[in-house]
Formats: C-alpha cells, structure tokens, sequence
C-alpha cells in the first residue's frame, strides 16, 4: 500500500505537485493518469525518496522510503527511460543491483527469464533496443520480489508486441496480491490496463474512481440525429419525454434514448431524418473534458476557455 496524505512539491514558483491524497491499493493496478506535465514523475520520485516534498507525507506500508531496510524488497520501481551503463551484460547490471541490496543471486536468472531477456543476459546492454532496455528495467524493478510495483509510463515506445506483454504483467502482477501503481498519459491505455483511477492535472487532484465507474459515467450512449424539420423533431422528442441537445450543424444528440425509439417517432409525425445513429462518447473524451482547465498548453485559442457547464462536474470525484 502506498498513502500519500497532503503531498506537495514545488519548484521555485511552480507547484508541480499540489496537496495530493490518495492510498494505492494491493489486488489491483492503479492507473496514474494525467496529461504531459501533470506532475506524474515528481510524484513517482517522492514515494522513493528521490525528491524530497515541500509539504505532505508518503508512506510505503506505514513507512517513509528511507526506514525501509532492503528497499527493493519492498517497492520496484520503473521511473523514465533512461541509458543502460553500457559495458555491462544484463546479466551483471541485475546481479550487482542484486548484490548491494541483499538480495539472493538466484533471483538474477528467474527475473531475466520473466522477462524474456536469458537469450540475451551475456551480452552488454549498449547494444539493446528500447524494448530491451523496458525489459532490463522491469527486470530490476522485480528482482526483489516487491509486494508493491510502480511503473513510470512503461508502454511509451514500445511496439504493440511490448505494449501487450507490459500489460500482461501487471494485472498478473496484481493477480498475486501486489500492489501495482503505473502512469500514463493516455486514458486508452489505462482504460485497458487498470481497475481503479487517479487522475491528475496540473498536480492537483481530479478524480479517485474504480474504472468500471469512471466509464459508467463516462460512456454516455446517446442518438445524433439530424433532420430538415429540426424545430419540429425537437417538440415531438420533448413531449415523447427524450432530452435532445443541439451539437451544432444542425444535428441534434438524444441522450440515453434508442435509435428504433427517434426514428418511429419521426416516421409517425411525418418528419423526414437526413442522419439516425446510435453514438458512445468516448472514454478519451471525458479525460480531456477533465483536464481541459489543466492541460499547460492548449492548441486552440487560449480566450475562449469552455463555459462551466459544459464539463465534466466533480460529480464522480471522490477524497
Ligand atoms: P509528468 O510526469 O506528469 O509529465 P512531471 O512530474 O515530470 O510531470 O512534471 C510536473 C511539472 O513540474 C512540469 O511542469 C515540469 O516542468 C516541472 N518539473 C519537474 N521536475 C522539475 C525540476 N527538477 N525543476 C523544475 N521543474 C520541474
Ligand atoms: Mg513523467
């Protein structure tokens, strides 16, 4: 279990991380989501120890980093990609990490072969693709056999192949009784990956939700129909009890109502459709709706902010 209560950091006037709590729990993966910037490293550094809070705690079982003894039996831990020493094998690059952290030489040889690098483990790591060097770091994040994983963004370039075995490995991982805590700036990724969410934007805290409930409320089905009597088609939705917004151009969203339901409706009053289809509002959708206010650098004008009502409330946000 990791609690982080309060967690703050700041760097001279920017706060990259503010006033962050929430617990990551053991059974399940935990998605760390937020846009490029959000504060998702810095945060992953504090539960290590590596950056030090300007404010707040974080405690790995009940413990700061520093009290544990043998870290990596405690926590694994995959931050950003980063350059492999490259004289060394896999193989001595895992057992010298194995070596300074008490841990069993034994474990070298069963982590590389979780990992599928044994073909590999003698030759040295300059050498390897990014894939490679993904797997070498996983392979050292397990070779303490932690109760608790975390993952910095591990899937970004990764061929599909790579994407899927990372994948794979964290929910068996979490399948064990682990804790597996993994970010990512992508909601289709997590979406496939992860039971529960936190969501974060500009370092603040923006959603704390199982997933199964972030896409429940999220997965609005609705109709969009589009009609040359659009005045009219509006007042025979209304008295039929359905609720239609206008998205623009003329085509007009029904929001939970069937397509059969809009399209016999029509036909009874004589209202000719030019479009009948059945939508879902994408999960993609709704993460940026969230972080639209928080996303550092918008591609479109920054002078026309969306008005309030139009976003996603804080209906679903929880802590
Ligand atoms: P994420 O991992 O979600 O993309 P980061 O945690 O890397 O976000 O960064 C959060 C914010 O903090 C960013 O605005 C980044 O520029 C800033 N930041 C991160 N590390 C430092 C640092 N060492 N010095 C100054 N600013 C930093
Ligand atoms: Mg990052």
């Amino acid at each position: 279990m990791i609690e982080l209560e309060g967690l703050t950091k700041r760097y001279g006037e920017k706060v990259a991380v503010n006033n962050l709590s929430f617990t990551v729990r053991p059974g399940i993966v935990t998605g760390f989501l937020g846009p490029n910037g959000a504060g998702k490293s810095t945060t992953m550094r504090m539960i290590l120890g590596l950056d030090h809070p300007t404010a707040g705690d974080v405690r790995i079982d009940g413990k700061h980093y520093q009290q544990l003894k043998d870290p990596l039996t405690y926590i694994g831990a995959l931050l950003e990609a980063k350059a492999w020493h490259g004289g060394r094998t896999a193989y001595n690059h895992l057992l010298c990490l194995a070596q300074s952290n008490g841990i069993p030489r034994s474990r070298v040889r069963e982590v590389l072969e979780t990992v599928g690098l044994t073909a590999v483990a003698k030759k040295k790591t300059k050498g390897f693709s990014m894939g490679m060097g993904q797997r070498l770091g996983i392979a050292a994040a397990l070779l303490g056999d932690p109760r608790i994983l975390m993952f910095d963004e591990p899937v970004n370039g990764l061929d599909p192949e790579g994407i899927h075995w990372i994948r794979t490995l964290m929910k068996s991982l979490a399948a064990q009784g682990r804790t597996v805590f993994v970010s990512s700036h992508l909601m289709s990724e997590m979406a496939l990956t992860a039971d529960h969410l936190v969501v974060i934007g500009q370092g603040r805290l923006l959603a704390d939700t199982s997933m199964a409930d972030f896409i429940a409320r999220n997965s609005r089905s609705y109709v969009r129909v589009r009609s040359p009597q659009r005045e009219r088609l509006l007042d025979v939705l209304h008295q039929a009890g359905l609720v239609a917004v206008e998205s623009g151009d003329g085509v007009l969203e029904v929001d939970g109502g069937k397509a059969e339901h809009v399209g016999e409706l029509a036909a009874q009053h004589g209202i000719t459709l030019h479009e009948l289809s059945p939508q879902q509002a994408s999960l993609e959708e709704a993460f940026m709706r969230l972080t639209a206010e928080s996303v550092e650098y918008h591609a479109h004008s920054e002078t026309s902010p969306e008005p309030p009502g139009q976003r996603w409330g804080d209906g679903w946000k929880r802590g």
